[in-house]
Order: C-alpha cells, then structure tokens, then sequence
C-alpha cells in the first residue's frame, strides 16, 4: 500500500503504470518544498523492488531497507550541504546503472534538488537519460523545474505535487503522529500545505521555533535602514554558500507572509497562513498599499529565480533589500 498521504492523482498514476509495468524510466517530481517528494520517490523505490501481494507493501525486508535507505539498489543524491551535485556523482549512477541489480530486481536513483546539478553532471546525466539500461529508473527531485536544463528535463515524465489541503494535513498529524488537536491545527495552517513540515515541526520543537525568529527578523528589517538591511543581504549570502536550500526557506517564509498581507488586504483572511500572528498582520497591512505588497511578491520570487540560476547571491539580495515597499504615512509595526 502506498504510504503517501494526498497527492491521489499522482499514486494511481504511478500505481497503475507499477501493475502494467508500464512505468517510465525517468521522473521528476516538481513541487514545493517538504510536500511529499521524496516521500512519493521512496515509495516508488519500495514499489519496484516490493516483495509483497500489494506493492508496495511497506513490510517485506525489501521495502524496510528502502525506507531506511539501506537498499543497495536505492541511491539518493543530493546536495549534502555543497553548492551543487557534481558530475562525480552523475558518473558514478551511470557506471552503476549498467550493473545487475544487486539485492532486488531495479536499481533506482533519486536526485534529490535537481535543480542544483553541475551543468557538467547534467549533461552527463542526459547519456542515461537517453539511453536507459534495462531495469534502471531515475527519479528527479524539483522544487523549480524550469532550472533543468530542457533537454533533462524533456526525456522525465512530470508529476507535479501541489500542496495539501489544511483539514487533510490536521487530522494526519492528529491520528499518525499524536500531536494534540490544537497542536496540528495551528501547524497545519504554518505548513502552507506541506505535510513534511508540518510533520517535523510537530515531533522538534526548534523548527516552529526558528521559524518565529525568521518572521521576527523580518519584520525588523522593514523597520530598519539601508546598513541593516545589507548586513542581513550578507548574512542570508554566507549562508547561501553553505545551504541553498535554508535561504530558500527563508525567503519562501517571506512570500507566505508578504501574501497574507495580499489577503487581509483583500478581504480574506480565512487563507492566511501564519495564524499565530494574525494581529501583527492586520496592523503590517494597514502600513502599506496594495501595490507595494503585489510589487514586493513579484520581487521575492525573482530573487528565488535568479538565486536558482547563480546569479551573484550578495547582489541579488541586495537589491531585495531595497525593494522592500515603504510604509505608508510612516506608520510602524508594534513588534
Ligand atoms: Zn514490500
């Protein structure tokens, strides 16, 4: 049984190619952060090399050394915490995936952050992607697929992975992972759809935490001037160096908090999503126009675009300093 929560659409489909093995040789899963990607990645894995009835059953040996990543058929790669996958790695899935599986029956790999490949290991990731050795299957893993490169990205079939209903990631936390009702309502609405979070913000308590901070540090750049805001610009750049995928956060927790203003300002409040702060909102709109908000939006997620495609981090974040709307009739936020 497929352990993946929601997502329904993209289960059958890869459910119904598993029973008419008609499954492609090559995915990406595009979809934001913490979503379900890796989740569904890792159940397709369990599936292929199942050897239970109902594949994948999630109690063979097979599926449990999957599920630990101790499957030597099953490869993950990912950035580990450098500033991009090399080519190194790509070489090392082709030398592999001309090898007989060693302990099932499909070797499968999984690119955890594709967007991040060297342009060396991308194109050298296409000579597999062309010319796939029989039972091999290459998951890729995308918060942005448009910083693939196309000819990558034309030979993976894509499933897209939106985020959850709030209701849905609520009653999972409540009933699989025990958090308290109030608990799970107040971190399925912080999750912005994206049960991952959610589930690891409810089992360590220093996510929620650190998100707090983040906001915190927000909205005190609004109030500051151009020497602080750059002195942020140059902390969130050092730490671009280190961990791409932190900076992401950081500024996806900006669009979540700049889009609430967006719906307060618009009269629906019932969609924001940082709930616990719904009072600073309130008082935040107030302090600015409604174009300033919608420019600003636009303006983070260039800046996500650029960061993607390499442009200069220091700069480009710099200039998102600037770009913060000013307040209307000098109005300042109460925290
Ligand atoms: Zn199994």
């Amino acid at each position: 049984m497929w352990q993946v929560i929601g997502h329904e659409t993209s289960v059958a489909l890869l459910d119904n190619s598993h029973k008419s093995g008609k499954l492609s040789h090559a995915y990406v899963f595009v979809g934001p952060p913490h979503v379900g990607k890796m989740t569904l990645a890792l159940n397709l894995a369990q599936a292929l090399n199942c050897d239970g009835d109902k594949q994948p059953c999630g109690d063979c040996a097979s599926c449990q050394r999957v599920a630990g990543l101790k499957h030597a058929d099953v490869q993950v790669i990912g950035l580990d915490g450098k500033y991009e996958i090399g080519i190194d790695h790509i070489r090392e899935i082709g030398r592999s995936a001309n090898l007989k599986p060693f302990e099932g029956r499909n070797r499968v790999f999984i690119i955890d952050g594709a967007e991040h490949l060297s342009s060396e290991a991308a194109n050298c990731l296409l000579k597999t992607l062309e010319e796939p050795p029989p039972n091999v299957h290459l998951i890729l893993i995308t918060t942005d697929e448009r910083l693939l490169i196309p000819t990558v990205r034309s030979r993976c079939q894509k499933l897209e992975l939106r985020p959850l209903p709030i209701p849905m990631i609520e009653r999972a936390l409540v009933e699989q992972w025990a958090a308290t009702p109030e608990q799970a309502r107040l971190l399925a609405r912080l999750s912005a759809g994206c049960l991952g979070w959610a589930v690891s913000a409810s089992l360590d308590e220093s996510i929620p935490k650190e998100r707090a901070e983040q906001l915190s540090s927000l909205l005190q750049i609004t109030n500051q001037g151009r020497v602080e805001r750059f002195a942020y610009a140059s902390r969130l750049s050092s730490q671009f160096a280190k961990n791409r995928g932190a900076v992401r956060d950081v500024l996806s927790l900006w669009v979540e908090w700049w889009r609430d203003l967006l719906l307060i300002k618009g009269g629906c409040s019932d969609f924001i999503t940082n709930i616990d702060r719904e009072s600073t909102l309130y008082s935040e709109a107030e302090s600015y126009h409604l174009t300033g908000i919608k420019g600003f939006i636009k303006n983070l997620q260039q800046t996500m675009e650029a960061l993607g495609q390499n442009a200069n981090p220091r700069l480009v974040l710099e200039v998102l300093m600037l770009d913060i709307p000013k307040r209307e009739g000098g109005l300042v936020s109460k925290t």
